[in-house]
């Protein structure tokens, strides 16, 4: 079990700046996630964690050694990547067996770890089998289980579900948190999903464009999100966004729509600069089918999820945006609605992307 701090990491490709200044610790036993749109430099930052590309500037510490310096096979860490290769002319033991024995390792040792992982994954009867007789799902658990024989310091995984299909997903998943429940090793895992950065990890780091934009554990990324980008970013349906004109009501800031009804948030009024052009931010959950609401729209699309609804309502100025209803919702396309706002649960955004929550 190891720390990895990140302390002012670099790197360029020719003249772009991929991360800048970039600083992070993760705890030792921690499973932090690293989400962000594709480009965002994800994979950049965990291969030079892997010590598979050179830092620009900055350090690289695992469990208090500085290892930037060091090839990958002396930082006792194990990545496992999207697109696992296997060697297709060994079976799935010697493919698991392979590192290990190239470390020189006895053989009896060997043996005791790829039998283990095996049990661990599930996949001890494929042990003779060819990687091209295995699905993808098997293939990828035989991926895991070569990171898991190393016994590394940490475990790196650069978006190791995004190959398997969607039930497939959900299931590798969940044998993953099952994993790290069990071995409590520290582990980084990357990804673009916000689904699985959110299920998965005790911390998320989310990144945009060379630098992070928020670090903190799911409910805070999603409850107070830093700024708009990560509330964008976060949450589905995404959350919506309408602008508005800001006024007192009792310290608080009232927040007139274009259709002219007021949502009194719980944002200090005098949080956001004065006279800056804001953004209301309400996430789907936060604007309920309710007879009894003060907002009315006219439904366009009923999405039926079965658990719940999401409609997607165009208001009187001509915006739009989604809300929520139960399950069995009557709501019909084309019908005028009305919703009930949760000002406990609205966002403001300034033009920067700044966010400002509730007190
Ligand atoms: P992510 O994993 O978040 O999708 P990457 O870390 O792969 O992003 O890439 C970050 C940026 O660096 C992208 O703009 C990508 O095109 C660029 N990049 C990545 N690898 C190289 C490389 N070897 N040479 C030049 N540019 C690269
Ligand atoms: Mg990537």
């Amino acid at each position: 079990m190891s720390a990895i701090d990140i302390d002012q990491v670099s790197k360029r490709y020719g003249a772009v700046n991929v991360i800048s200044d970039l600083s992070l610790k993760v705890q030792s036993g921690e499973f932090v996630a690293f989400l962000g749109p594709s480009g965002c430099g994800k994979s950049t930052l965990l291969r030079m964690i892997a010590g598979l590309e050179r830092v620009d500037g900055g350090r690289i510490s695992i469990g208090g050694e500085r290892v930037d310096q060091l090839p990958p096979g002396a930082r006792g860490v194990a990545m496992v990547f999207q697109h696992y290769a296997l060697y297709p002319h060994m079976n799935i033991y010697d493919n698991m067996a392979f590192g290990l024995r190239n470390i020189a390792l006895p053989a009896a040792e060997v043996d005791r770890r790829v039998r283990e992982a095996a049990r661990i994954l599930e996949i001890e009867g494929l042990l003779e089998r060819k990687p091209g007789q295995l699905s993808g799902g098997q293939r990828q658990r035989v991926a895991i289980g070569r990171a898991l024989v190393k016994s590394p310091k940490a475990y790196l995984f650069d978006e190791p579900l995004s190959n398997l299909d969607a039930a497939l997903r959900v299931r590798t998943r969940i044998e993953l948190a099952r994993l790290h429940q069990q071995f409590r090793a520290t582990t980084i895992f990357v990804t673009h999903d916000q689904v699985e950065a959110m299920t998965l990890a005790e911390r998320i780091v989310v990144m945009n464009a060379r630098k992070v934009e928020q670090v903190g554990s799911p409910m805070e990324v999603y409850s107070r999100p830093a700024s708009e980008f990560v509330a964008r970013f976060v949450g589905s349906p995404a959350m919506n966004f309408l602008p508005v004109t800001i006024s007192d009501r009792g310290g608080f800031a009232a927040a007139r729509l274009g259709e002219g009804s007021d949502i009194v948030t719980r944002v200090p009024v005098n949080a956001p600069p004065q006279g800056a052009k804001l953004r209301l931010g309400l996430r789907a959950e936060a604007i309920r089918a309710d007879p009894e609401g003060s907002l009315t729209g006219q439904i366009e699309v009923v999405e039926r999820l079965g658990d719940r609804t999401h409609l997607y309502v165009r208001l009187k100025d001509g915006s739009s945006i989604v809300a929520e209803d139960k399950g069995l919702s009557d709501a019909a396309t084309g019908a005028e609605a009305r919703f009930r706002v949760d000002p406990e649960a609205a966002h403001l955004f300034d033009e920067t992307g700044r966010a400002f929550h509730a007190a």
